[in-house]
């Protein structure tokens, strides 16, 4: 297939912001793709060579990518370097510069799908002391025979700025209409939920159909989506939610880690899908070490505990094993415990589809317990009396809060879904305060005064599952501290665009625009419907969304959720609902 078609797909792609008429473009490429190139088209979508959990970085900033098109283009790197200011996009420097250059060029070798893949490989492979030379020289060869349309998808995916907006949900919903029937939408969606890998969904159901899809199994080496879990305003409506008796655990505040052990090794990953393995060399030696299995996959959360009380620590101590550099000096620093809560898989057998009594009885006996691995707290309940003690208990030891979980004969692990199988209740919940929210940077606000040539306040937003869009809920200024100011513009740098990014609603402008990337914890005193903002527009009152009033930074930038992970729409309305009349739910 030439590349040509892959990035006129692309260039269709970022003319709409409809989520319908996306997936309707990428169905009709799709279908007319063979097994090989579908593969490739899905990754290269998302601005990857491979599924998100296990694909190398290009490794090229933006200045690497301005030098191959200054060498490819014949311009000064001045001259590029000023029209990157301009445009402030390597691929609109590529397309504005080669798109002249071409006009003048006699020769050019046609670019296919499979050589742009061959390049894209060897740069992301390419190491050792000249390997930025090695990239350099490797994208100005892949520029020098691609048109302007395709430079500009080249530069933007080596400089990790893909961003058309093509959400795993809309690729689902693609290759449910190339290759499926709507209805089976579910399944499709199934076998991506345990794989994570988006490529090996495609190729499966575009050599195999349904029936190669509903072969897709649970297995180590692939992280399965997390399940999350529901709120409710009071332990009273829980039980009741849950059938008078349920499991309560302890919410501890660290780091959720799914661990997948072999005689391989073991592998841990993030909620985000990121290789956590080298920031807890010490906990994948105790799970290899002591797993009682040849094969395994196990849930659990990774807290920093003070190595002479072994209490636990608040939630900014674990995140110091989050760093990419000086591991050894982090690990020594900041010990660690992993408290386990879910078993997933087990020497060949699918834990997920199985009730939770019988994976957490599995996940008791897995290990030899003791040291830095225990298993989380938990007490079946079946009276309001007994869930408010241990709920104390559980604030006593420094806990965030409680999961409740059912233990219904349906309470299997649903992957990547929030449901009420696992309620969540935390200390907020009982104060005057809203709970937490996890919202998305969209935009930010020069600071004044005491905050002049900083940001001084930011638009947040909250995500809305079923569109894939934002919606803002507050302009937030409150409770930053000297240290976040300053490091403010680093977060947020090379997500800075000059107009809304394309899946952002809002009403109110702020002084730059932010691609959705960054997450933060924010609290605020309540919730009420407003004009100027744009989340849950229209759900309470006509050309109204719900914003939070009095927001404030708690101080914890949530670098373990992806802007996708961040309090949703249908959260922030259940939560509104729960303001509004507290009995009601
Ligand atoms: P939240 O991020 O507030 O939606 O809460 C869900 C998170 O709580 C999970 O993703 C886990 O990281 C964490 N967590 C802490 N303790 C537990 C537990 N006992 N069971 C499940 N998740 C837990």
């Amino acid at each position: 297939m030439d590349f040509s078609v892959v990035a006129g797909m692309f260039d269709r792609l970022e003319s709409t912001s409809s989520r319908l008429e996306m997936a309707d473009i990428m169905a009709d490429y799709f279908s007319k793709a063979g097994p090989g190139e579908l593969k490739s088209m899905v990754y290269l979508s998302q601005g990857r060579l491979g599924p998100e959990f296990a694909t190398k970085e290009f490794g090229m900033a933006d200045r690497l990518v301005l030098k191959a098109i200054s060498f490819t283009s014949g311009d000064t790197d001045a001259a590029t370097e000023a029209l990157w200011f301009e445009l402030g996009d390597p691929g609109a420097v590529a397309e504005r510069l080669l798109g002249r250059k071409k006009q003048t060029t006699l020769f050019s070798e046609k670019l296919t799908l499979g050589r742009v893949i061959e390049v894209l490989t060897a740069i992301a492979n390419a190491e050792g002391r000249d390997s930025q030379d090695k990239k350099m020289k490797l994208l100005a060869n892949l520029l020098h025979n691609s048109d302007p349309v395709e430079a500009r998808y080249i530069c933007r995916i080596v400089a990790g700025r893909m961003r058309i907006g093509v959400a795993s949900m809309t690729m689902l919903d693609a290759l449910a209409i190339a290759f499926a029937e709507k209805s089976d939408r579910d399944e499709i969606e199934r076998a991506f939920n345990v794989t994570s890998d988006l490529g090996l969904v495609a190729e499966a159901l575009a050599t195999g159909g349904l029936d190669a899809v509903r072969e897709i199994k649970v297995g180590v080496g692939n992280p399965i989506k997390v399940m999350l879990a529901e709120r409710l305003p009071s332990l009273g409506e829980i039980l009741g939610r849950m059938g008078g008796r349920c499991a309560l655990e302890y919410k501890y505040d660290g780091i959720r880690v799914q661990a997948h052990i072999s005689p391989d090794g073991v592998k841990l990953y993030s909620r985000r899908l990121e290789d956590l393995t080298p920031n807890f060399p010490d906990i994948v030696e105790s799970l290899r070490e002591r797993c009682r299995h040849g094969t395994l996959i196990v849930e659990g959360e990774c807290v920093a505990v003070d190595p002479e009380t072994e209490a636990m620590l608040p939630f900014q101590n674990v995140t110091l094993r989050r760093r990419k550099h000086n591991m050894a000096e982090a690990v020594m620093k900041v010990p660690v415990r992993l408290f386990m809560f879910d078993l997933l898989y087990a020497d060949g057998v699918d834990y997920t589809v199985k009730p939770f009594p019988e994976r957490r009885a599995a996940l008791a006996d897995a290990f030899e317990l003791g040291g830095d691995l225990g298993l989380t707290h938990l007490e079946v309940v079946s009276s309001e009396g007994e869930a408010d003690a241990f709920f104390d208990g559980a604030l006593a030891k420094k806990c965030e809060g409680i999961m409740a979980k059912s233990l219904n004969d349906d309470s299997v692990y649903r992957a990547g879904s929030r449901g009420f199988l696992w309620i969540k209740y935390k200390r907020d919940y009982r104060s005057d305060l809203a709970d937490t929210f996890d919202l998305v940077v969209v935009g930010a606000f020069h600071g004044r005064g005491k905050r002049a040539g900083l940001y001084g306040a930011l638009l947040m937003a909250v995500y809305d599952e079923d569109t894939g869009r934002y919606g803002t809920v507050c302009k937030l200024g409150t409770g930053f501290d000297d240290a976040f100011l300053e490091a403010l513009p680093g977060m947020l740098e090379g997500w800075e665009t000059d107009s809304a990014p394309k899946h952002v609603d809002a009403e109110m402008k702020p002084d730059v625009w932010v691609e959705p990337a960054v997450v933060l914890e924010v609290a605020g005193a309540e919730m009420s419907v407003s004009p100027i903002h744009t989340a849950a527009m229209g759900v309470f009152r006509e050309g109204s969304g719900v914003g939070i009033r009095f927001p404030r930074f708690t101080g914890r930038v949530r670098d373990d959720k992806a802007p996708e992970d961040a309090t949703t729409v249908a959260e922030l309305v259940a939560m509104y609902r729960m303001q509004l009349d507290p009995a009601a739910e």
